[in-house]
């Protein structure tokens, strides 16, 4: 099931009298989800994330716009309505209930054309269970399970009325690094074979990019980025984009353009033909830079990292706005640690270009 937004947007009242102004939550979110896939809403805390799928869910009603899950117009139908499958954060398990119990609620409280028979129901909560894999596990109660297990319970709770769409609101927040990344695969696994349109929120840029087929990049309540998680790494449109992607994060530095070629400090990094002189904003990847004593840029050499396969050389450099810059480089490389100084040259596709006032992608 396809979920359009058309111009969606939500104001909150401020409730400060000091600053009165409404609070845009979303503003003007225009939007097609395709049928059966991942999407990340990703951004920083506070930049509407949770209030997109808020709206998405019916859970609360836009201010202006429209919501469509395939041809029909769900904006004004209660979230009961709209056969949306939730996972929020916290679990919200009933503690009393078994697994087996819990699964089975949303399926007890349907009416007219969708009630089920009792056969129907059980049948109904084994696939779920079975598909998160805690069908071993349907006569516990949630305080006998681990966070892991309580989420994965969630999830089949959700999954058990086939939702066409289902909305997952940072449910591996609560979970331990390990898990997280289990879970987050699992996610992926489940969302493949169930083939159900899923919008998966989260803060943690290497999640969303891990297992989403396309991340929505947000900021202050306004979609900056749309696109393949590769492709939004390496095309980002804006500097808010490059920095918020990746990690180690993007190293940023206050750069000029004069004659056709590229400034950090007095050294010239590259040709840019087409670009206009002036004040810039250039960001280099991590894994940008590549070791050469003859190198174009000169970084003072803080200290290196090792780390199996790779090195990572932490420096420093006067016009970068990063407390430590790190370079990624292949540990085939012998940086001599006795010498202040480091040189590399660049990659230039890692290399990004930003307007110092606008910052939006020049280069
Ligand atoms: P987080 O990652 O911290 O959960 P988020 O990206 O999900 O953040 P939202 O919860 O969608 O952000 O909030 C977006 C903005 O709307 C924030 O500035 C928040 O304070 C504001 N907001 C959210 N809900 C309300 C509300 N009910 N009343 C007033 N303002 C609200």
């Amino acid at each position: 099931m396809k979920v359009v937004l058309k111009n969606l947007t939500k104001r909150f009242p401020s409730r400060d009298k000091k600053h009165p102004e409404d609070v845009i939550a979303v503003n003007n979110f225009d939007f097609t989800i395709p049928d059966g896939k991942l999407i990340g809403l990703l951004g920083p805390s506070g930049c509407g994330k949770s209030t997109t799928l808020n709206l998405i869910s019916g859970l609360e009603k836009p201010t202006r716009g429209q919501i469509f899950f395939g041809e029909d117009d769900v904006t004004k139908l209660p979230a009961e309505n709209r056969g949306i499958g939730l996972v929020f954060q916290n679990y919200a398990l009933y503690p009393h209930l078994t697994v087996r119990q819990n699964i089975l609620f949303p399926l007890q409280n349907l009416k007219g054309k969708d009630k089920m028979t009792k056969q129907e129901m059980e049948t109904a909560a084994i696939g779920a269970a079975k598909l998160v894999q805690i069908d071993n596990l349907m006569q516990r109660k949630p305080a006998e399970l681990s966070g892991g297990q309580q989420q994965r319970v969630a999830i089949a709770r959700a999954l058990v009325k086939m939702p066409k769409v289902l909305l997952l609101d940072e449910p591996l927040s609560n979970l331990d690094a390990r898990l997280r990344l289990q879970t987050r695969e699992e996610i992926r696994r489940i969302q493949k074979e169930t083939k159900i349109t899923t919008i998966f929120v989260t803060h943690d840029q290497e999640e969303a990019m891990s297992i989403c087929d396309q991340i929505v990049v947000m900021k202050d309540g306004v979609v900056h980025q749309i696109g393949a998680p590769q492709e939004v790494y390496d095309n980002p449109k804006n500097l808010f984009v490059a920095k918020f992607l990746g990690t180690p994060p993007i190293n940023v530095f206050e750069g000029n353009v004069k004659g056709g070629k590229l400034f950090i400090g007095k050294e010239e990094i590259m040709d840019t033909p087409d670009l206009k002189d002036g004040e810039v904003y250039i960001t280099i990847r991590p894994e940008g830079f590549k070791h050469d004593s003859e190198g174009v840029l000169s970084l003072e050499l803080e200290r290196i990292e090792v780390m199996g396969r790779d090195i990572s050389v932490i420096a420093h450099h006067d016009n970068c706005q990063n407390v430590d810059i790190r370079a990624i480089i292949s540990s085939d490389n012998v940086i001599d640690t006795s010498k202040a100084t480091v040189r590399f040259n660049l990659n230039p596709k890692k290399v990004f270009v930003f307007d110092k006032t606008s910052e939006e992608r020049l280069l």
